[in-house]
C-alpha cells in the first residue's frame, strides 16, 4: 500500500491564505492582532519554537512583542508582568513557553493568563469548555492536528481514534475533538503509561494519535493496515554522530502499512504555529479584562 503524506506545510498555507484575508480586513479597520510571548531562560529548544513563532507573525505583518526573563526571575515577577499583559489592550493573545524552570508554579502561571487572551487554550476555562462539547479557544496543537484530517478529507464520522498520550495539551484535546459530534463523532480510547497491552488497543485504530514523547517508538506492529497516523512527537536524537528531529512514530517502519501519515518535521508542528495565528486573530474581538467586572 503506498503511504501518502499528509503535509502540515501544504495544510497550513491553506489556512494562511484564509487568514491573509482576514489580517489585511482587520488592518483596513485599524485593528492589528498582537500576540506577546513570554519566554523564560535560555532553553534552546523553547528559543527556537518561541523565534519560529514570532517570525510568522512578523511575516504576516501582526504585532509581536517578545519578553525575555531571565532564568533565575521569581514567579511573582512573571505574574505581575501576565497582569500588565491582561490589561495591554495592544495585547490579544499571551503566549508563555513552556517548560517554565523548576522554581515556578507553570500551573500558576498558565491560570493567571486572562481566559480571553489565552491563546493556547490552557486555561481551565478554556479547557472546560472543551470538555463540555463547547470549544471556545482551543489549543493550537490538536487543532492543528483537526485541520489537517479536514484538508486531506479524512473523514472521523464512525471512526475509531486510539490517541497515545493523555497531556493537557496534545492528547486529551485531541481526544475531546474527535469523539464531539458536531467535529469528528469518532469511537476514542485513550490510552497512556499506565494502559495494558498498548498494541492491543493500537492495532484497533483507524486513525492513530501517537503523541507520547517517545522517539520512534510506534513501528509497523503497532498498527493495522490502512490506518491513518498522526505523529505529534518532535524528539531531538543523535544519529550517524548527527543531531536529528524524529517523531514519535518510526516512519520507515509503517510506511507501506498505513494509509497516510503526517511526517516529522513538516507534519504537525506547522500547523500549531498557524494555529497560533488563527487563535491570535479569534481573540482580539474577546472583551478586555476591564469589561469582565
Ligand atoms: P507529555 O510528556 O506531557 O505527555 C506524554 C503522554 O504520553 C503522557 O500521558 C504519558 O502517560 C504518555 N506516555 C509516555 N510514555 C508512554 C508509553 N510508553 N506508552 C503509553 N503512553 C505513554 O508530552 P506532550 O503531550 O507535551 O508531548 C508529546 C510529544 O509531542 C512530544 O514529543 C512533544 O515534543 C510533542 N509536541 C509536539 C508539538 C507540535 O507542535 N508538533 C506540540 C506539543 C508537543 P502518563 O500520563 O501516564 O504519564
Amino acid at each position: 500500500m503506498e503511504t501518502s503524506i499528509l503535509s502540515g506545510i501544504e495544510a497550513s498555507k491553506a489556512l494562511y491564505s484564509s487568514l491573509e484575508g482576514r489580517i489585511s480586513n482587520l488592518k483596513n479597520h485599524g485593528i492589528t492582532p498582537g500576540l506577546a510571548a513570554v519566554l523564560v531562560g535560555n532553553n534552546p529548544a523553547s528559543e527556537i519554537y518561541v523565534k519560529n513563532k514570532t517570525k510568522k507573525f512578523e511575516a504576516l505583518g501582526l504585532k509581536t512583542d517578545l519578553f525575555r526573563l531571565n532564568e533565575d526571575v521569581s514567579e511573582k515577577e512573571l505574574l505581575s508582568l501576565i497582569e500588565k499583559l491582561n490589561f495591554d489592550d495592544d495585547i490579544h493573545g499571551i503566549l508563555v513557553q513552556l517548560p517554565l524552570p523548576k522554581h515556578i508554579d507553570s500551573e500558576k502561571v498558565l491560570n493567571a493568563i486572562v481566559p480571553t487572551k489565552d491563546v493556547d487554550g490552557f486555561h481551565p476555562e478554556n479547557a472546560g469548555l472543551l470538555s463540555i462539547g463547547k470549544p471556545r479557544f482551543i489549543p493550537c496543537t490538536p487543532k492543528g492536528m483537526m485541520f489537517i484530517l479536514k484538508h486531506f478529507n479524512i473523514d472521523l464520522n464512525g471512526k475509531h481514534v486510539v490517541v497515545i498520550g493523555r497531556s493537557n495539551i496534545v492528547g486529551r484535546p485531541i481526544s475531546i475533538l474527535t469523539s464531539l459530534k458536531e467535529l469528528g463523532n469518532a469511537t476514542v480510547t485513550l490510552c497512556h503509561s499506565g494502559t495494558k497491552d498498548l498494541k492491543y488497543h493500537s492495532k484497533q485504530a483507524d486513525v492513530l494519535v501517537a503523541a507520547l514523547g517517545s522517539p520512534e517508538f510506534v513501528d509497523a506492529s503497532f498498527i493495522k493496515d490502512g490506518v491513518c497516523i498522526l505523529d505529534v512527537g518532535i524528539n531531538r536524537i543523535e544519529r550517524n554522530g548527527k543531531s536529528k528531529i524524529v517523531g514519535d512514530v518510526n516512519q520507515k517502519s509503517v510506511s507501506g502499512k498505513a494509509s497516510s501519515l503526517t511526517p516529522v518535521p513538516k507534519g504537525v508542528g506547522p500547523m500549531t504555529i498557524a494555529m497560533l495565528v488563527e487563535n491570535t486573530c479569534l481573540l482580539y474581538t474577546s472583551p478586555s479584562p476591564r469589561d469582565r467586572g
